[in-house]
C-alpha cells in the first residue's frame, strides 16, 4: 500500500545524522528537518509513555492495568492532577487485525544514525503541521513547534478554567464539535479533558514527575517533551461523567467510551492507543484519547484495525 524507504541524511552542521523511516505515500512527512538541533536523542528510549501524561503511581502489581493520568485527570472545577485507579479493561475498541498494510522495508541505512538506548532511532517530525503527522518514541516534535491554529472547541469540558489545554488546532476543534453534537444526538454526553499542551508545559510535567520518582520511573507514565501527540493540537482526551470525567481505561467499559470507539472515526479521529499494541505504539490503552487525523484515513485505520503506526506501515515498533 506504500512505499517504504529510508533515507538517510547526514546534517553535518549539527552533527548529526538522522533516518526517517517508515515513510509512506499517506505520510506526508517523509523528509528530514534541517531543523533537527532539537533531537531528543538523548531520551532514553523506550521509557516515555503515552502522549497523555500520567500519574504519579504509574502501575500497580495487580493483573489489571492501571491507566493513571495525572495533569490530565481533571475534576471538575479542578486544575490539580487527581490520581486514579481503575477498574476491568474493556473489550478492545476496534477489532486488531494482524495484517500489516506493508512489509518491512529490505533497505538498511549504510551509516549509523543516533539512536537511543535501545538501538533504535529517532526521528525529528520535518513537517509537524501536517494534519496527518505520525508522533511517537521515536518521532519526535520539534521543541519549537506551536500550531498557529489553536482555537477552543465549543464542547463541554468537566472544569471552568480556561486552560490552554482546552484548545485543539482549528480543523479539529470543528471535527470534537461535530463529533460531540453526533454523540449527543445518541443520547451520549462526552466531555473533552486534555487537548493542546505545550512542550514546555509537557517538559516541566516530565521533570516533576523525574524529580519526585526518578527518571526510571518516571519515564514510564510520563512523555517526555517532544514525543507527546498533545502537542499536535490535534489530539483531545475525553472522558464522561459516568467515568467520573476521569482518564482512565474503565471509560472504555462505558456507554460514552464505546459509543466514542465506535463512532470516532466517522469525524476524524481514532482511538489512537488500542488494547494489546502498546509494543508497537509504545503507550498503553488509552480509550479516552482521540486524534484527529481526518475523514479517509481515520475511516481506513479503523475498518483495518490497525494501529496508525501499522497503517503507515512503520517498521520499527517503538515498543519498550
Ligand atoms: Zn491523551
Amino acid at each position: 500500500m506504500s512505499t517504504k524507504h529510508f533515507a538517510l541524511l547526514g546534517t553535518a552542521a549539527i552533527g548529526l545524522s538522522l533516518i526517517v523511516a517508515g515513510c509512506s505515500s499517506k505520510n506526508a512527512d517523509a523528509t528530514i528537518s534541517p531543523a533537527a538541533g532539537v533531537i531528543e536523542s538523548t531520551a532514553p528510549s523506550g521509557q516515555l509513555d503515552n502522549s497523555s501524561a500520567t500519574l504519579s503511581s504509574p502501575v500497580t502489581s495487580t493483573s489489571v492495568a492501571t491507566a493513571t493520568p495525572a495533569i490530565e485527570s481533571v475534576l471538575p472545577g479542578s486544575t490539580e492532577p487527581t490520581p486514579i485507579t481503575t477498574t476491568q479493561l474493556s473489550e478492545q475498541p476496534t477489532t486488531k487485525s494482524t495484517l500489516k498494510p506493508t512489509a518491512k522495508p529490505t533497505t538498511k541505512p549504510t551509516a549509523k544514525p543516533p539512536t537511543a538506548p535501545s538501538g533504535e532511532a529517532i526521528t525529528v517530525i520535518a513537517k509537524p503541521a501536517d494534519m496527518q503527522v505520525l508522533v511517537n518514541k521515536k518521532r519526535v516534535l520539534p521543541s519549537n513547534y506551536v500550531p498557529t491554529d489553536l482555537v477552543e472547541p465549543k464542547v463541554r469540558f468537566p472544569y471552568e478554567e480556561k486552560l490552554e489545554k482546552r484548545k485543539m488546532r482549528k480543523e479539529a476543534a470543528t471535527a470534537l464539535e461535530r463529533m460531540f453534537k453526533g454523540a449527543e444526538k445518541d443520547g451520549i454526553i462526552l466531555y473533552a479533558v486534555s487537548g493542546y499542551r505545550s512542550y514546555q508545559t509537557q517538559k516541566a510535567l516530565y521533570n516533576n514527575y523525574v524529580n519526585k520518582d526518578g527518571e526510571q520511573a518516571a519515564s514510564r507514565y510520563s512523555a517526555k517533551p517532544g514525543m507527546s501527540e498533545h502537542q499536535t493540537g490535534l489530539a483531545m482526551d475525553v472522558s464522561s461523567k459516568s467515568a467520573n470525567y476521569q482518564l482512565t481505561q474503565s471509560f472504555g467499559t462505558t456507554a460514552e467510551g464505546k459509543w466514542l470507539s465506535k463512532h470516532s472515526w466517522e469525524y476524524g479521529f481514532i482511538i489512537r492507543y488500542l488494547q494489546t499494541t502498546e509494543d508497537i505504539t509504545g503507550y498503553m490503552y488509552e480509550p479516552w484519547h482521540v486524534r484527529f487525523i481526518g475523514a479517509a484515513i481515520a475511516r481506513e485505520v479503523f475498518e483495518q484495525g490497525v494501529t496508525l503506526e501499522e497503517y503507515y506501515g512503520v517498521a520499527v515498533p517503538v515498543a519498550g
